[in-house]
């Protein structure tokens, strides 16, 4: 690199000072020094904000410990839906009455995925990619079992992802469902769900789309793009905390005709009516199960109002820079030592992180989660960088690459 191109790239400092979103950074909770120098896994298990740490214990004593079991008429009963619709407004452009909180996200697309192929009667046919998520692939290859069903697999580019020509020829009057990801939990690639939306419904099938890498880093627009059904965590840009439920979308259209598998009483029609038989509730209720999290749902609430404080489109400009950011340093400082950068280059294309491959970057891992630089590692060789707009500076970006490029010197 020379000297001229050098000087046209801004610096960390110049990059974080002319940052609009740099205040918000204060929010967060930072551990005592020495901790944490670089935090680049906000995409795994995002970082919790100083407001948590202040309203988890009020609600315990105000809201549970001081209305008991009043809180279940007062509040809670309806919290899956309310913090559901809040959801649905700040992140996915979802109108109220579609999304709700609770499950993993594995049970969530259990219950979607089954109430899909069992909608489509005479279809017997899902698709998903090889690529995906090993949970997403798992639970069809489960539902596949029970159901007497049979998985098409998309064999996309794993350095890109899935696109709108991948589905021709496993696409058809056989098709149930199709399960993508939105970003790409290992590339990055961020899939065009509008279009792809609008051919699986040409086909007549259901399209559930997988958020976890998308909510709270990229701008979603579910109703518009007319999307069947979504699921999504909240413990990675939601910032809910370790094992915080994940929510469900399910379009009002399809809300009716969809019943899922697991029937509890939370779900029926009348949960206090103690009734003989199982009959789901009207709408989204429908889709839960039992007794909410409702305890494990409250951290979330104050990342989704943080996220409605600045809006999606700055997320998404801030999320841009800082990949955009990534990229042009793992490309001075890593490609030439043998890395590859296995993300879209056109940022049109990719979420909230950056991956780089190369055979030593398991131990390269291990060695900077003990300097406080904390990435992490996709078998079989990438290494995963996630930025998490409203957390990450731009000098900290610098810090873990250069890092990055330092450990990777002392094993070669
Ligand atoms: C993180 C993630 C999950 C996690 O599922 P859990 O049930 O919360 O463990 C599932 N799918 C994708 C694509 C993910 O990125």
């Amino acid at each position: 690199m020379t000297t001229a191109q050098q000087t046209q790239r801004p610096t960390s400092a110049e990059l974080d000072a002319a940052d609009p979103l740099a205040l918000q950074r204060e929010a967060f909770y930072t551990p005592d020094a020495g901790q944490l120098t670089s935090y680049l896994d906000g995409n795994s298990l995002g970082r919790p904000l100083k407001a948590t740490s202040a309203n988890l214990p009020k609600f315990v004593e105000e809201a549970w410990g001081s209305r008991l079991i009043r809180g279940w008429d007062e509040m809670w009963m309806d919290e899956p839906t309310r913090v559901g619709d809040r959801i649905g407004e700040v992140t996915l452009g979802a109108a109220p009455g579609q999304v709700t909180v609770g499950d993993s996200t594995s049970v969530m697309l259990y219950k979607l995925i089954r109430a899909a192929v069992d909608a489509r009667p005479g279809r017997d046919e899902i698709i998903i990619d090889r690529d995906n998520f090993p949970t997403d692939r798992f639970i069809i290859e489960g539902i596949a079992a029970e159901r007497g069903a049979t998985i098409k697999w998309i064999a996309a580019n794993p350095a890109s992802g899935v696109r709108g020509t991948d589905l021709d020829g496993l696409l058809g009057e056989r098709t149930a469902v199709v399960v993508l990801s939105h970003v790409a939990y290992r590339s990055g690639f961020l899939a065009d769900a509008k279009a792809i939306t609008a051919k699986v419904h040409q086909a007549g099938a259901l399209m559930l789309w997988d958020l976890c890498h998308s909510v709270g880093s990229v701008p979603l627009e579910l109703d518009e793009w007319n999307v069947d059904l979504a699921v999504g965590c909240t413990y990675k840009y939601l910032n809910g905390g370790p094992g915080s439920p994940a929510f469900a979308y399910v379009n009002k259209a399809r809300q009716e005709e969809l019943q899922q598998p697991i029937w509890g009483w939370m779900g029926a029609d009348n949960p206090f009516g103690m009734t003989a038989a199982y009959a789901p509730a009207q709408g989204i209720r429908r889709f839960i199960t039992g007794t909410p999290p409702v305890l494990a749902m409250q951290p979330l609430k104050d990342m989704v109002e943080l996220i409605a404080s600045v809006g999606m489109e700055a997320v998404r400009t801030k999320s841009i820079k800082l990949t955009d950011y990534a990229i042009s340093l793992a490309e001075e400082l890593l490609v030439p030592h043998g890395v590859e950068i296995v993300t879209p280059r056109n940022p049109a294309e990719r979420g909230s992180h950056i991956t780089v491959d190369h055979p030593h970057f398991a131990d390269v891992t291990a060695r900077l989660w003990e300097r406080g630089v904390i990435p992490d590692f996709r078998p079989p060789h990438g290494l995963r960088i996630g930025l998490s707009p409203l957390s990450t500076s731009f000098a900290e970006v610098e810090l873990g690459i250069t890092a990055i490029r330092d450990v990777l010197l002392e094993l070669q």
